[in-house]
């Protein structure tokens, strides 16, 4: 690895700034922890940001402690320590990050003193999924090796991509609710009092609209140049997923947007002449070595939306649910099957209906897939979403590989060789005829 600085140098003033909201929720999370009041370790993308808001539960997501570490470069001690106690080096680099957190805070019988912010408050409880892969639903049992605290899994469903969601949606989203319920009934017990319905309503409400505002900051990217890519959005993706249903949040995506509106009135762009506009297509970044979009970058190709993390299309619809778990239990549904009607009809898949239309309404000319060694939930289909967008649309694609969190097998000069050969490639397609 270079010694070299790794994270991306960023664009815009609020993703350069968004660091400090990091901060402060792990040291927030501590501050609780001393106050006495109850911390969450949590899964991303789970629905339960809402209901957490709504009883005062401080959330610390661990998925993003992985990213942290990997980012500081301080996930080397916390993986192996994981693998110290047996658990392959194959498994998903957050649930290795976060079990090596625990290894070693039970070790010491303190948080490690050189866990990068500081490290991850002491949990009340903790609260796996089943969305998204198998790791998010087996970590936190895994966790009981180290911690006696009260654990909670349940189910966060998608239908099938070879149905028709409309035929299938009756019985998706009472047994959505259903386990919302369950959780309901977990917190509850576990903190000794009841949920206030007005205040968890009311936490509904506050995270549709910030998810409005930060659909919004994706759509005007589509602008001509680009005014904010790939590595600012991820940055500036933590209020919308951790703290949806915080009214700073609102703010937050109100004043990026603001700041992208100027950019776009300005033609102010990420790079002096945009020449080539990349999907990142599938797979999440490896947050280790970040500064690969500004290598992009020095070759005028910026990613200007990528499928990881990103906001879906509004609910419009919300305002018809006056029942706040029925209401996020179709928020939910709907956001995972927006492109699915459509996909029936064309390509079949989802994924691939979302690249399709992302590479008219972006303006893209190439797709970048990063396959993730620990990630298998984000990495497997990415040929096969490719394979199938051929039939549809002629468009370069670069598959590299690496991983999220585990940088020991990454060669920087290796990655840096396959965009430059990538970047040539759109270079010849861009001058075929069409
Ligand atoms: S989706 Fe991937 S990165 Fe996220 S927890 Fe699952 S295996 Fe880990």
């Amino acid at each position: 690895m270079s010694k070299d600085k790794t994270t991306a140098t960023k664009s815009t003033k609020t993703a350069q700034e968004s660091y400090k909201i990091v901060k402060r929720m792990y040291s927030k999370a501590r501050e609780a922890v001393n106050e006495g009041a109850p911390v969450a370790w949590v899964m991303v993308a789970s629905i339960a940001e809402e209901m957490l808001y709504a009883m005062d539960v401080v959330p610390v997501y661990t998925e993003n402690y992985g990213a942290v570490c990997a980012a500081k470069k301080g996930a080397g001690p916390l993986l192996e320590a994981a693998e110290a106690d047996g658990f392959s080096n194959v498994i998903c680099g957050y649930v290795r990050t976060g079990l090596g957190h625990a290894a070693k805070r039970k070790e010491l019988g303190m948080i490690p003193p050189d866990a990068p912010e500081g490290g991850m408050a002491d949990p009340t409880m903790l609260i796996g999924s089943s969305a998204g892969c198998d790791p998010r639903f087996k970590w936190y049992q895994a966790m009981g090796r180290y911690m006696d605290v009260p654990y909670f899994t349940f189910e966060v469903l998608m239908p099938p991509n070879n149905v028709d969601p409309d035929k299938v949606r009756e019985f998706y989203v009472p047994y959505q609710v259903q386990e919302l319920k369950r959780l309901k009934a977990f917190l509850e017990k576990t903190l000794g009092r009841k949920m206030d319905e007005d205040k968890l309503m009311a936490a509904v409400v506050t995270a549709e609209q910030t998810r409005t505002m930060w659909w919004r900051c994706y759509e005007i990217r589509r602008s001509v140049p680009c005014p904010m890519p790939t590595e600012d959005m991820l940055s500036c993706v933590v209020p919308g997923m951790f703290h949806p249903s915080d009214p700073e949040s609102i703010n937050f995506y109100k004043g990026l947007y603001d700041e992208l509106e100027e950019r776009v009135r300005n033609h102010i762009g990420v790079v002096p002449e945009e020449r080539y506009r990349l999907i990142w297509g599938g797979g999440l970044p490896p947050w280790h070595s970040m500064n690969l979009f500004n290598h992009f970058e020095d070759q005028g190709a910026v990613c200007v939306i990528e499928t990881c993390y990103c906001q879906f299309e509004p609910f419009e619809d919300a305002h018809k649910y006056n029942d706040p778990l029925e209401r996020l239990a179709r928020w939910y549904y709907h956001r995972f099957t927006t492109k699915q009607k459509k996909a029936l009809q064309g390509p079949g898949h989802p994924r691939v209906q979302r690249l399709l239309d992302w590479i008219d309404e972006y303006q893209a000319d190439g797709l970048v897939m990063h396959g993730s060694i620990s990630c298998r939930a984000t990495t497997v289909g990415q040929m096969y979403f490719e394979n199938v967008l051929r039939d549809y649309v002629r468009i370069p694609t670069l598959f590299m590989e690496s991983d999220i969190v585990d940088d020991r097998d990454y060669s920087e000069l290796q990655t840096k060789a396959k965009i430059d050969a990538f970047i040539e490639t759109m270079e010849t397609h861009k001058r075929k005829p069409r």
